[in-house]
């Protein structure tokens, strides 16, 4: 009994002492932190100095705007910068024209990641607005002329800072982001592909997209699932040819793709659990070239968007089983190609909680807000398919100025104002984590 107590009373005094080695540790770490409220200060001044020279340069992106894959201007102006900056290790040609570059801390402390992309879209501008696209039939309909500006932005007003970093931090410049043309490669995946997660590896990965639907000066985000997975996906039916006046005698490829179109609409709604959203759409079906002529093939294109990994591969069984029944069922055959353009973009939710109040602090309270996951994609979702990832929505709009139009739209713009923002938002939220990270070593 008595050896017991003792025992018991040795393990409670060394438990205190290790958790007041820990709290000591902590504090040491806490001590030798920058004071928060000042660097915010440093950084709001650092950003508002780079006002007049992001908007100049988010317009020289914009009126040269680049397609997925052919960033080469786009990608030349990054490096340069970024070399001209200072940064280490600055690597051009990282999945085509992707860029990465390190900004190594005067501290030792964890690497964390943040990532911009800089492809525009096969879109005719159709704004009168000065910075007009001079580029025919392309444009930054996407607001990625603004991530890759901010992102710019970020990396001046810290590489002035670097005495009181904690830690490295990775900037990734991305092409391709929309999806690379047909039989190419590209975008996130080829870059990872490619080893921009590597050497050194990051622990956390942060990025952000304009949103025309919050106003400049607000940020929305999502915790968890956020946007969907993004599969194409190609249906041949292969039937028989005959007269159209003696079917007996073919296999009707536009009947049997018509029961199709409709069993595959019941996966949605007959065969997954309710609360999951799926979406099925068709966009593209074509067959036949003749009147009277029974069609032997008939091609088929849709999308099919998820918010949840195991839906999603449960959706793609249903697709091949649905196909294949319907099809036997008439003596026809069906062959399904999916190719994939984005997993499930997935907050971590953890990270986000961390977050948080730094985007409450920058930003006050009412300008933070959550909103509902959407079924739009984003190749954001391959990063964190390897590290934990936080994507947020930077608010772009602004009613009063009358700047609403939604992204991917020939009249799309931001407000300016959200470049300062974002540089300010960002440089805040990457500074915080690695203080983070450096007090739970
Ligand atoms: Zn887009
Ligand atoms: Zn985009």
């Amino acid at each position: 009994m008595k050896r017991k107590l003792a025992l018991v009373l040795t393990l409670t005094i060394l438990f205190g002492l290790l958790s007041f080695a820990g709290q000591g540790h902590a504090a040491k770490v806490r001590a030798s932190l920058p004071d928060t409220a000042a660097r915010e200060r440093r950084i709001a001044e650092a950003a508002e100095a780079l006002r007049a020279q992001m908007i100049e340069q988010r317009r020289d992106f914009h009126m040269h705007p680049e397609l997925s894959n052919r960033e080469e201007r786009t990608s030349r102006i990054v490096a340069e910068k970024l070399k001209a900056l200072g940064l280490e290790e600055v690597k051009t040609g990282v999945g085509k024209y992707g860029v990465t570059a390190l900004l190594k801390g005067a501290k030792p402390g964890a690497v964390v990641a943040v990532r911009a992309d800089m492809d525009a879209l096969p879109i005719q501008e159709t704004i009168d607005v000065p910075y007009k696209s001079q580029t025919p039939g392309v444009k930054h309909a996407c607001g990625h002329d603004v991530h890759t500006t901010v992102q710019l932005g970020v990396a001046e007003i810290l590489t002035k800072m670097r005495s009181e970093i904690s830690g490295t931090i990775k900037f990734i410049f991305q092409p391709a982001e929309e999806g690379p043309p047909a039989g190419e490669e590209g975008g996130a995946a080829l870059m990872i592909k490619e080893g921009a997660l590597e050497n050194p590896r990051p622990r956390a990965i942060f990025g952000l997209h304009t949103w025309p639907e919050a106003e400049a000066g607000q940020v929305v985000y999502q915790s968890g699932a956020a946007m969907a997975s993004s599969d194409k996906f190609h249906i041949t039916i292969r039937g028989k040819r005959s007269h159209g006046a003696q079917p007996q005698q073919g296999i009707d490829a536009v009947v049997v793709a018509a029961e199709c179109v409709i069993a595959l609409q019941t996966i949605r709604s007959r065969r997954i659990d309710m609360t999951e959203p799926l979406v099925i759409s068709i966009g593209i079906i074509q067959g036949g070239n003749r009147f009277n002529i029974l069609a032997d093939e008939v091609k088929l294109e849709g999308t099919m968007r998820t918010l949840n990994e195991e839906v999603r591969a449960r959706a793609k069984q249903l697709m091949k089983e649905t196909l294949t029944g319907i099809t036997s069922a008439y003596g026809a055959t069906s062959e399904l190609k999916f190719e994939e353009n984005a997993a499930v973009t997935f907050n971590e939710p953890q990270l986000v909680e961390e977050t948080l109040p730094t985007l409450r602090r920058v930003l006050k309270e009412a300008n933070v807000k959550s909103i509902k996951p959407m079924m739009i994609a984003e190749d954001f979702a391959y990063y964190q398919r390897v590290i934990p990832g936080f994507y947020y929505f930077l608010g772009v709009g602004n009613r009063s100025k009358g700047i609403t139009a939604a992204l991917h739209t020939a009249e799309f713009d931001v407000d300016e104002e959200s470049l300062v923002v974002g540089a300010k938002v960002m440089s805040n939220v990457l500074l915080d984590y690695l203080d983070r990270q450096a007090v739970s070593k």
